[in-house]
């Protein structure tokens, strides 16, 4: 009870330096061996993190942009505290970088055309677990780019397991047909812009079958926006 006071009370610290004001400096991340920018799909450079026209065949997405590495100790500390322990300051600040991020390497025209998104937890799943941490995130990214935030567009109909454990068959199968457009919803994705939010990212096969839905209902593209990948 007391920790809980004190961590409330407590002005906000960065966790590598221990400068007030945020859980993490500009300065330090920008130390962080931060992500160059590269095409998700051959890891080579690539401008604005967008995939290379010839890896394009292969995948659905057309943009990854990733604020940082896992294996940074600050930064698998601060998600690690964000989700477990809910820290919602820590999200926002994470908001706020991945906005930043994702206005340096998006020609960015009409909100309009844009809707904000996040991997949708199964129902059962979310009953257990009552929030999604990636949901909170985005509504950050929403107040902060202005971009309509949409929630029940896209559900996860069935449950799948862990990616991690299962060959690169077995992981296909596992995500086959287990996100689907919300029927009342599937005329508004024509032509939109997608951004979809997620705080880590370990395999590409999440990622590839949430943007292969939204591209079979004619969306123009689709950018994701996420804190760590490994
Ligand atoms: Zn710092
Ligand atoms: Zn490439």
């Amino acid at each position: 009870m007391l920790k809980f006071l004190k961590d409330i009370i407590a002005p906000k610290k960065c966790y590598s330096c221990n400068k007030e004001w945020h859980f993490l400096c500009i300065k330090c991340l920008s130390m962080m061996s931060n992500f160059d920018s590269i095409c998700y799909v051959c890891k080579g450079k690539s401008n604005n993190f967008d995939v290379h026209e010839k890896c394009l065949w292969d995948v659905y997405y057309d943009k990854v942009i990733i604020l940082s590495h896992y294996k940074n100790k600050v930064i698998s500390k601060l998600i690690k505290d964000f989700k477990f322990y809910g820290r919602k300051d820590i999200w926002e600040d994470f908001g706020i970088y991945l906005t930043n991020m994702f206005f340096d390497n998006e020609v960015y025209k009409n909100t309009d055309n844009y809707i904000i998104l996040y991997p949708p937890m199964w129902f059962f799943k979310s009953l257990k677990r009552w929030y999604n941490h990636s949901k909170f995130l985005a509504k950050v990214i929403s107040t902060e780019t202005w971009i309509k935030l949409e929630n029940t567009m896209l559900k996860k109909v069935r449950q799948t397991w862990q990616q991690s454990k299962l060959s690169r068959q077995e992981r296909l199968n596992n995500l086959q047909d287990s996100f689907k457009i919300h029927k009342n919803k599937i005329d508004n994705i024509d032509k939109k812009i997608f951004i979809v939010i997620d705080d880590v990212i370990s395999t590409g096969s999440t990622l590839n079958e949430i943007s292969r839905v939204l591209k079979h209902a004619w969306a123009k593209k689709v950018i994701w926006l996420i804190v760590a990948s490994d």
